[in-house]
């Protein structure tokens, strides 16, 4: 294939298509390729997933795009955590946060991971995460994360904000940078013999040759599931939740709160994404427990929106991904390429993560069998190595209030890595944790300390039986004065509101 003048078109204007978009013409501005972006004028993008990871940060960073130019134009927030509330009825353990990861763990992660080795060997110590973590204090105290002057440690950050205006933004900063926009509905797709895609047909007639194909066409799966044929993986047995009700409602500006906020309910859980304009609200659920009607009174029962004149989106989806995220000449991105459900925030990492890896392989062997592989293989463990981390959320959960709740606890359908790394937290094997979560090669987004934070947030800590005696000596923490540490630190860092306000000023 002729580099000079390759030519890929993305099939798709969601914020898959528009990030696949931004950062293969930013990363390869210096070569000759040309880049077009095809969407539906009929069919609409998903338009929700409205919360992330700290990854955004390192997209916007590669784009090059300040968050004084993006944030204030889509709406945006900022988010350090995510607290979950009501997943177990342990006493003590009603809510905890999961914060992202910051450089002032290095002071309190190991104090962490002291009292929670104490509190598996039955010790009576503080064990719940968040009194731990700096992105726990910042998340409830809505601070923003971003530290004053004279404290040189920014807090990393995932972001909410609206999805069509980030869809506009990315669109308009694509087109700066040369890719082409065609609004067109995509009606046949022409293969070559070797069943490479040659060409999409547009339904007025026209036809598009590429050389290379990115299907971003979300729950579609148009060119890899549809005409490629690739399978599908269904995870329906693994994780049952397949629907969301969404809604939005007013947002309380004067308390505007630096985190997600995920509440279990009867049949699944409920977000609460801030915005500065709204709130985004959405009800994740089982339709195999719960009809859409029923979800939508419990969801509106919730939000105190029993009789409201309000709107509720149904968005359905199939658990899963496909067998190979690349094929032929062809890469899926985004919804595309599989969905697990929206808690923890992951889809958008995950495509940011795709991008790159596809980069990478592409760079050092352009369309190899052998890059194809090692792409799929990589691709396909930091999928399920989310999936087991989202697992765990319903797995472990100790409510017992509906069929729901109960069959999620004793599901049976789940993998060895999983059970693997279960089973040493709980004290049923000999293995280590951390060289669990090593082996199966399951922690590179979801590292030790997420999975400690998320059993000991649960209140799960081994059983009696398992408990081995063991000479760990009992050199607990003293509570006191990490809390003062954490406050300290914590003080540096303005509120939520201000912070916003100032990146407003610089956007003017
Ligand atoms: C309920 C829910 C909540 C979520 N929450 C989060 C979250 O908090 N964080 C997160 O990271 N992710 C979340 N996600 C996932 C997130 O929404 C998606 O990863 C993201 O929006 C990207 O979607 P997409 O671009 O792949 O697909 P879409 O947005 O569906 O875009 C599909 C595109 O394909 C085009 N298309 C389709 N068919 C054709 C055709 N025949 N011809 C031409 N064009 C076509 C459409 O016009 C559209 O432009 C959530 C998903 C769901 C379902």
């Amino acid at each position: 294939m002729n580099h000079e003048k390759l030519k890929i078109v993305i099939l798709g204007g969601g914020t898959a298509g528009w990030m696949t978009a931004n950062l293969m013409a930013a990363r390869w501005k210096d070569r000759n390729i040309h880049f077009t972006l095809i969407e539906s004028p009929d069919v609409g993008i998903v338009g929700v997933g409205e919360g992330s990871t700290p990854s955004m940060q390192n997209f916007f960073h590669e784009i090059g795009v300040e968050e004084s130019e993006w944030m204030p134009e889509c709406n945006a927030t900022y988010k350090n955590g995510i607290t979950f509330e009501g997943w177990t009825s342990i006493p003590g353990f009603e809510k905890y946060c999961h914060p992202f990861p910051s450089q002032m763990d290095i002071h309190t992660f190991p104090k962490f991971d002291n009292n929670c080795q104490l509190r598996r060997h039955n010790f009576d110590v503080e064990a719940h995460p968040d009194r731990f973590f700096l992105g726990s204090y910042l998340s409830q105290n809505q601070r923003s994360p971003k530290a004053n002057h004279n404290f040189p440690f920014d807090h990393p950050n995932g972001y909410h904000f609206d999805s069509n205006l980030l869809g506009s933004f990315l669109r308009k900063k694509a087109k700066q940078r040369g890719v082409e926009h065609l609004q067109r509905h995509v009606s046949g797709v022409i293969q070559k013999e070797n069943g490479d895609i040659s060409s999409l047909k547009f339904r007025e007639g026209e036809i598009i040759e590429a050389d290379f194909f990115v299907d971003c066409t979300g729950f579609a799966g148009l060119l890899l599931q549809k005409t490629l044929k690739v399978p599908f993986i269904n995870l329906d047995k693994v994780l049952f939740n397949d629907t969301a009700v969404v809604v939005a409602t007013p947002v309380n500006k004067d308390d505007l709160n630096s985190q997600t906020k995920s509440t279990a309910l009867k049949y699944g859980w409920a977000w609460d994404i801030p915005l500065t304009n709204r709130t985004g609200n959405g009800y994740v659920f089982s339709s195999r427990y719960c009809s859409v009607n029923d979800a939508e009174t419990e969801f509106r029962t919730h939000l105190g929106l029993l009789d409201a004149d309000v709107n509720v989106r149904t968005v359905k989806w199939k658990q899963g991904r496909l067998e190979k995220s690349w094929s032929k000449n062809c890469l899926a991105i985004g919804l595309s390429q599989g969905f697990i459900e929206p808690i923890e925030a992951m889809a958008l990492h995950l495509v940011y993560n795709s991008i790159g890896h596809f980069i990478t392989e592409f760079e050092s062997g352009n369309f190899s069998n052998q890059n194809q592989q090692q792409y799929n293989s990589i691709n396909d463990r930091a999928f399920d190595g989310v999936v087991d981390y989202i697992l765990a959320h319903y797995r472990m959960n100790s409510r017992r209030d509906t069929d729901y709740w109960r069959d999620n606890a004793e599901n049976q359908n789940i993998t060895p890595s999983f059970l693997a790394i279960v089973q040493s937290w709980l004290g049923a094997s000999q293995n280590n944790l951390a060289d669990e979560i090593k082996k199966y090669d399951t922690g590179s987004f979801f590292p030790l300390a997420s999975w400690q934070i998320l059993f000991a947030g649960y209140g799960v800590f081994p059983p009696p039986e398992n408990v081995k005696p063991q000479n760990i000596g009992n050199q607990s923490v003293n509570m006191d004065e990490l809390d003062n540490f954490i406050q300290r630190c914590g003080s540096n860092y303005s509120s939520h509101l201000e912070s916003l306000n100032t990146l407003k000023q610089l956007a003017k």
